[in-house]
């Protein structure tokens, strides 16, 4: 595992929780706009409700194939595979589905390609902006301990001036947030890659997340694609891990799923942090050309990005730096 996060912030978000955003005793949401209600209301497994946007694939012809087809590993174990080991049975059956198409695409059973920057000769900056949502969020969310977990400001920010960026949407929080999903996958600037289904960790210890059996991970990030799959007809085959947790063992447990692996070189330090100007300050301090800077939309276990993010967006397009979708950064 690589860690690319200043000390302090280390420790900080080993108390905390996941620097992504998962933290079981992670503290209450200091600002919280607009948002009234704390969560939007999707049935699980059912199209969203509403008009999709135009630029989104109808709803009700892009259902996925039943999910419990692919994602049953648990069969691989009872048939004598140990824990942690790759269950051959979902991999053989995730290798069945069509090929993967878009943006870090690969053939399936390929191991993914674990990108940390784009080309350094070249000043674009790729924002990226990460979601997740576990089952613990799921219940301060019901019980009204936090507000939202879907910041709203960031993404009036991002298209108040025009500025592309790529978010890695875990699926909880696609299915919990529906609707700003759909505004997302509507703007051509924007482009949805996925954070996994369940932002559990992908090599242990992660940050205080739960960890993914070696044997689920492929249908978790499988199951993650074909959420996204419900409301775009752009997607891309990105794919970030949680927590920025992985190791050589989980590239290859997801290579049935023919993505690429994307982490970063710039953390904006935003995942817990309070403080607008510094979170600016580090993520244009560590800006390079073919930087990827990290971000959360997961206001309330990110409740500084909006304040942050006007700061980052004028000072490195005052530096020289074109900010680009990641397709765009890595020419794909
Ligand atoms: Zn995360």
């Amino acid at each position: 595992m690589r860690r690319l996060v200043p000390v302090a912030a280390i420790l900080v978000l080993t108390l905390a929780g996941c620097r992504s955003g998962a933290a079981p005793s992670a503290a209450p949401a200091e600002t919280a706009p607009a948002e009234t209600a704390p969560a939007e209301t999707a049935p699980a497994g059912t199209a969203p409700t509403g008009a999709p946007p135009a630029s989104a694939a109808p709803a009700a012809t892009t259902r996925p194939a039943p999910l419990i087809a692919l994602a049953d590993p648990r069969a691989g174990r009872a048939a004598g595979a140990e824990l942690g080991e790759a269950a051959p049975l979902p991999a053989v059956r995730l290798l069945e589905l069509p090929a993967p198409h878009g943006p870090g695409a690969l053939p399936r059973g390929t191991r993914p390609p674990l990108i940390f920057h784009g080309p350094r000769d070249d000043k674009r900056v790729a924002l990226t902006f990460d979601s997740n949502m576990t089952d613990a969020m799921l219940r301060r969310l019901a019980g009204r301990q936090v507000r939202s977990y879907a910041n709203y400001s960031v993404v009036d920010e991002l298209q108040r001036t025009h500025t592309p960026a790529t978010f890695f949407l875990a699926g909880k929080w696609v299915e919990a947030y529906p609707q700003l999903t759909r505004r997302l996958a509507a703007d051509p600037d924007f482009e949805l890659a996925s954070h996994s289904w369940a932002h559990e960790g992908f090599h242990a210890p992660c940050y205080g997340l739960g960890t993914i059996a070696r044997a689920d991970m492929a249908a978790d990030v499988e199951r993650s694609f074909q959420v996204l799959a419900r409301y775009t007809d752009r997607p891309t085959r990105y794919f970030r891990f949680p927590g920025g947790c992985y190791d050589q063992a989980a590239l290859d447990a997801i290579a049935p799923t023919g993505c690429t692996a994307v982490e970063y070189d710039d953390v904006s330090g935003d995942a817990f942090g309070h403080n607008p100007k510094r979170i600016a300050d580090d993520t244009v301090a560590q800006a390079r050309p073919g930087s990827i800077v990290v971000l959360h939309i997961t206001e309330a276990n990110a409740p500084a990005t909006a304040k942050a993010l006007p700061q980052i967006i004028t000072r490195l397009r005052a530096g020289g730096y074109q900010l680009v979708t990641l397709s765009a950064l890595l020419g794909r």
